[in-house]
């Protein structure tokens, strides 16, 4: 996990531009995009792309973002639901999100060769799903219904694990014995609201018990911190990302929560609608975790184009996490 660094403002890129941008600015968050799980997983498929040739087949989207999807598409990838539709023998790459053990046999029934790009952050709480289950805990995973990542996790230990949907959904939690309930969590929530569905919780089992290490991973946690950091002094803050990536759509809430006046999502910046820009001077800027940074530099240019082009970063972290690549697939990293 990355240290948090003090707040860092300055002026990392100004164009001559600044009589015509007079007061305009953008606050460039940092940390922001790709993260360590997501840089495997997209290497996974263009390492398994280079050494089976194509078509290889990706079990759902290998990370929620519309432009890395595409762009592994048109490189040979075919996208499926589930491993049924993959040929058999055929090479299918599992997702960041994570599988259950369900998935995993489905694919070995079917003779897939399967490779594993589920992020190490989430193979842990896997794990501790797992290990809580063998000690008879209730589970109490925090979580979006419907998410992929949760369907993974749940599918370690259905028989042990309620989702939990936000503070909203605690009274409908009953468990069996209030002294053996644990909660965990998906890794991409926002910090603040898992911290009150917990509370909420904790008011209703005051023996729930604590994972045993921080579920929300440090790369949702930081990407939050920065925007944090910036959106007090925002007009505007506008977040490169799909709308059906968590960390992204959770980053749009924690602008808004923080003090930013508007904030929207948008996965290319041919979507900034000019009228956001009226009467406003400071544009904070970040992406989700699943964002490579050059849908960024698009999204900066467009903003220079309409008088935005002094670009001061705002750092609260430095990473440098690096997860290795799947096994079958090590030998081959660039
Ligand atoms: S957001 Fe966190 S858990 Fe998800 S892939 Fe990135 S590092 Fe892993």
């Amino acid at each position: 996990m990355s240290s948090a660094i003090p707040l860092n403002v300055g002026i990392a890129r100004s164009a001559g531009s600044a009589a015509a941008g007079a007061g305009k600015r953008v606050l460039l968050a940092e940390p922001r995009g790709y993260c360590a799980g997501v840089d495997r997983a997209v290497e996974t498929v263009e390492r398994a792309l280079d050494k089976h040739g194509a078509p290889i087949y990706v079990r759902k989207e290998i990370v929620h973002n519309r432009h890395v999807v595409e762009t592994l598409r048109e490189r040979g990838v075919v996208f499926v639901n589930e491993t049924d539709e993959v040929p058999e023998g055929a090479v299918v790459v599992f997702s960041a999100h994570g599988v259950s053990p369900a998935v995993r046999e489905g694919a070995e029934t079917r003779n897939l060769r399967a490779i594993d790009a589920t992020c190490p952050l989430v193979t842990k709480v896997h794990h501790e799903a797992k290990r809580f289950a063998r000690d008879d805990f209730d589970i109490l995973l925090i979580g979006h219904e419907g998410h992929e990542e949760v369907e993974g996790t749940a599918g370690e230990a259905p028989e042990h694990v309620q989702l939990v949907d936000g503070p909203d959904a605690v009274d409908a939690v009953t468990v069996r014995d209030e002294n053996k309930v644990i909660w965990l969590s998906q890794t991409t929530l926002s910090v603040d609201e898992t911290m009150q569905t917990v509370q909420r919780l904790r008011e209703r089992f005051p023996n729930l018990q604590d994972p045993p290490s921080d579920d929300i991973c440090y790369a949702t946690s930081n990407r939050q911190t920065a925007v944090k950091a910036m959106a007090p002094e925002c007009d505007l803050v506008i977040v490169v990302g799909s709308r059906n990536s968590s960390n992204s759509v959770r980053l749009v809430e924690v602008a808004l929560n923080a003090g930013a006046r508007a904030a929207h999502l948008v996965d290319f910046a041919r979507e900034v609608d000019p009228a956001w820009l009226e009467g406003v001077e400071t544009i904070g800027v970040t992406s989700g975790a699943s964002v490579p940074d050059i849908l960024v530099r698009g999204l900066l240019d467009l903003l220079a184009e309409h008088g935005y082009a002094d670009v001061h970063p705002v750092t609260t972290a430095n990473e440098t996490l690096v997860f290795s690549l799947p096994r079958e697939l090590r030998a081959s990293r660039r």
